[in-house]
């Protein structure tokens, strides 16, 4: 059997990732329904072929060398269903599309994810979250590909989450194909008021002028944020290769000049090692290493 029997192939070709780090894959596939996504896993597992799904790729720190496997991209799964105000995204769908999109429908609930440049799936798997709403706030169930290689259905409340983590955190084998929500009825002018200010608000705290991935470590508290732990060190504009802790956002890593993931790493060790050092807290990183 080919690869291609699964949906669209790329061989040698970049690994999408928001730090802009220069890594390629062997074979990045692009599965178009949930039965190449399913049909793929069965193959890999039968042939013992090394795998990870990809979303946005705006949480992850990659290696510098070529992955010897297959990256699976579902940015072709990305229909949206509207039932009333239960609405389906499949994992592919980007939450700010998603986001203007309930909007057009009537709906409230995602203005705070606008800025976030990541996948359903990705959202999911992390419980991405701002301004105190999260993910999970309105998802209803997923539906995804478990470790038996069964596509199954969930309820929220079968499933584990809290801050900045989820069920499928904790269980990495499990493939996110889909999520129901139920959003309120909105109003448009106002979901817009509220959207304008947020990116007004993320332009002014946040070095988007720069590649990252976000926030790098999680807060230890609410109270207690990172960022001001980071600044309190006086580490902001620490450099190592061409990443650097941002001037704007003590919490951010961002690549300043051809940054690869291993300065990235360097710099997050220093980070730990010094808040460690320095006020004795772990922190914990909310950015994934994909090691290969
Ligand atoms: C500018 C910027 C701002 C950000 N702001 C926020 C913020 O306000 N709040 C916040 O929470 N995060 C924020 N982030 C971080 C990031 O966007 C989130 O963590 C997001 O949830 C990552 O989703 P992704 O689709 O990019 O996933 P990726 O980075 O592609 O993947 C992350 C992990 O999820 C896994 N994964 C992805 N899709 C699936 C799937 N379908 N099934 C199973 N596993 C899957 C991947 O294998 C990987 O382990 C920001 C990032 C950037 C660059």
């Amino acid at each position: 059997m080919k690869l291609e029997s699964f949906g669209r192939v790329l061989y040698h070709a970049p690994i999408k990732n928001t730090y802009k780090i220069n890594a390629t894959t062997k074979y990045l596939l692009y599965p178009k329904t949930t039965s190449d996504v399913l049909n793929f896993l069965k193959y890999a597992k039968k042939e013992k072929i090394p795998y990870w799904i990809l979303g946005g790729g705006s949480n992850i720190i990659v290696s510098d060398t070529e992955y010897d496997g297959v990256i699976v991209s579902l940015q072709d799964l990305n229909q949206i269903i509207y039932e009333k105000n239960c609405v389906t995204a499949y994992s592919g769908v980007k939450i700010p599309t998603l986001a203007i999109d309930i909007i057009n429908h009537g709906l409230k609930g995602l203005e705070w994810a606008t800025g976030i440049p990541a996948t359903i799936g990705g959202c999911i798997y992390g419980n991405a979250e701002a301004y105190k709403i999260s993910t999970f706030e309105y998802l209803e169930s997923v539906t995804y590909i478990n470790e038996e290689l069964e596509i199954v259905t969930k309820d929220k409340k079968e499933l584990t989450y809290g801050y900045r983590t989820s069920y499928f955190k904790e269980h990495p084998k499990c493939v996110i194909l889909s999520g129901a929500f139920q959003f309120p009825t909105g109003n448009m002018k106002e979901s817009m008021e509220i959207i304008q200010e947020r990116t007004k608000r993320r332009q002014e705290t946040q070095p988007l002028e720069y590649p990252s991935a976000g926030s790098v470590f999680r807060n230890p508290s609410p109270e207690n944020p990172t960022w001001k732990i980071i600044d309190s060190l006086g580490l902001k504009g620490t450099k190592i290769g061409g990443a650097m802790i941002s001037e704007k956002h003590a919490n951010f890593i961002i690549n300043i000049q051809n940054a690869t993931g291993k300065d990235v790493r360097n710099l997050i060790e220093l980070i730990k090692n010094r808040v460690k050092e320095e006020t004795n807290i772990d922190l914990i990183l909310e950015q994934e290493y994909k090691d290969w």
